[in-house]
């Protein structure tokens, strides 16, 4: 007559899952079909705004007629306008290329075709004070 004392380890497992997750509500906002954020936007191609505008520096003379010069650092430049360095207004000049010896008159630089010799570059400066001739090789 023993009565043994039974414990009855009731072992009640609660898998409470927790939905707790937050929840994102997946509307299609999100992506790129907004085109209202400033900063986004591409840059405007600018490849013919300034480029045509400028003088361009010449660095040889070969068969130009009229090209502009700085009256400060003597640039060459193909177009009038001001130096691109310091800005000074630019002045004619109108290039000969003329053979030293004998006179002849071609249109590019090169060697004369009676002589041979190389044409001197003969600048007629316009300047505001008058037209001054100078001659270089
Ligand atoms: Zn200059
Ligand atoms: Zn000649």
């Amino acid at each position: 007559m023993r009565t043994s004392p039974r414990h009855l380890l009731a072992l009640v497992a609660l898998l409470a899952v927790a939905g707790c997750g937050s929840r994102q509500h997946d509307s299609a906002a999100s992506t790129s079909s907004q085109s209202s954020s400033p900063g986004v936007a591409p840059s405007p191609p600018r490849t013919d705004a300034l480029a045509s505008v400028l003088p361009k520096q010449i660095l040889e003379l070969t068969s130009q007629v009229i090209i502009y010069e700085c009256p400060k650092c003597d640039r060459m430049f193909d177009t009038a306008g001001q130096c691109l360095f310091d800005q000074s207004p630019l002045y004619p000049v109108k290039i000969t290329y003329i053979c030293g010896v004998d006179g002849t008159i071609i249109d590019h630089h090169g060697p004369c075709p009676k002589c041979g010799r190389m044409v001197q570059i003969e600048k007629a400066k316009m300047l505001p004070s008058g037209i001054r001739v100078e001659r270089e090789n």
